[in-house]
């Protein structure tokens, strides 16, 4: 028989075993989260003389999924970063729904924002803690489901301990596609109305590849989603391109319309396979 994955007792609540959810600690956002825009933002790592972030002014439209491209270097992570806000615009303004994000408390706005690292961190405690973290007040059933929703579960199952597997610090004992499909989970969990992910750029083995892509799959609708995407399959699938160079936006539009223009994007194209959409 499975066993359903062990909660740390300290979190369990009063209720039994079907949890709540956490009640942020500042007024909730209204969900969804609206547009997302980013108007002529700069950024400088450092106070550096070249900038990471050049003026960029792109709209991510609500409910839609976003492919970010460029050359490495050219400022996908750092527009992540932004909007997580681990850093604040030098200048320009970005807004969600209209409002400013400078004017959100960073605790409140995280909670509305589901963030899949490349290299997701998964710290030193059983599978189960590593997923529930997204949800503190999540039961144990919801940390499965959001497993099986991220293909997860099959591999999980298969650990010595199921979701009871103690995984180290660096996740030393999963192949980097079951890290991002626990990472995945995570997002499942959250719910969050924004998505921000980050395709892995190493390899992953075949079958990880597919099943990672068929949870992002999962995962996308009804979210507004940014995909730093390295795979042309995850480009492919995006409503909108966003192709990013040297900090500003080179070309915008859908794969057939920016394949028509003789730009970058059709250049990171063709060069695709020697590391192009990296
Ligand atoms: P991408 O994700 O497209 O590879 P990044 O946003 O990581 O691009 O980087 C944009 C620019 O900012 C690059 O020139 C990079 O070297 C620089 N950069 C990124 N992170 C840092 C950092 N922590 N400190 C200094 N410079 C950085």
């Amino acid at each position: 028989a499975r066993r359903a994955p062990a909660r740390p007792a300290a979190t369990r609540e009063p209720g039994g075993e079907h949890g709540t959810m956490p009640v942020p600690d500042d007024q909730p956002l209204p969900s969804p989260v609206g547009d997302v825009r980013f108007s002529g933002v700069h950024y400088a790592y450092d106070g550096g003389d070249r900038p990471a972030l050049n003026g960029l002014s792109f709209d991510l439209p609500q409910g839609g999924a976003g492919a970010l491209v460029g050359r490495s270097g050219a400022g996908k992570s750092t527009v992540a970063y932004l909007l997580l806000r681990f850093i604040e615009p030098d200048r320009g303004a970005i807004t969600v729904g209209g409002r400013s994000l400078h004017d959100l408390s960073p605790a409140p706005w995280r909670e509305q924002v589901a963030w899949v690292p490349q290299n997701p961190h998964l710290f030193h405690g059983t599978v189960a803690e590593n997923i529930w973290l997204a949800c503190p007040g999540a039961s144990s059933e919801s940390v499965e489901r959001a497993a099986c929703q991220a293909s997860a579960h099959g591999f999980v199952q298969a650990l010595p301990q199921g979701y009871d597997t103690v995984i180290g610090e660096r996740g030393a004992r999963l192949s980097g596609g079951e890290a991002q499909r626990i990472a995945l989970a995570r997002a499942f969990l959250k719910d969050a109305p924004l998505l921000i992910l980050d395709e892995a750029t190493a390899n992953l083995d075949p079958e990880s590849e597919v099943l990672v892509q068929e949870a992002m799959a999962r995962l996308l609708p009804g979210r507004t989603a940014l995909i730093i995407a390295h795979r042309l399959s995850t480009v492919y699938r995006a409503g909108r391109i966003v192709v990013l160079d040297q900090g500003r936006l080179a070309e915008e539009g859908t794969h057939a319309g920016l394949m028509q223009q003789d730009g970058l994007y059709r250049r990171l194209v063709g060069a695709y396979g020697r590391g192009g959409l990296a």
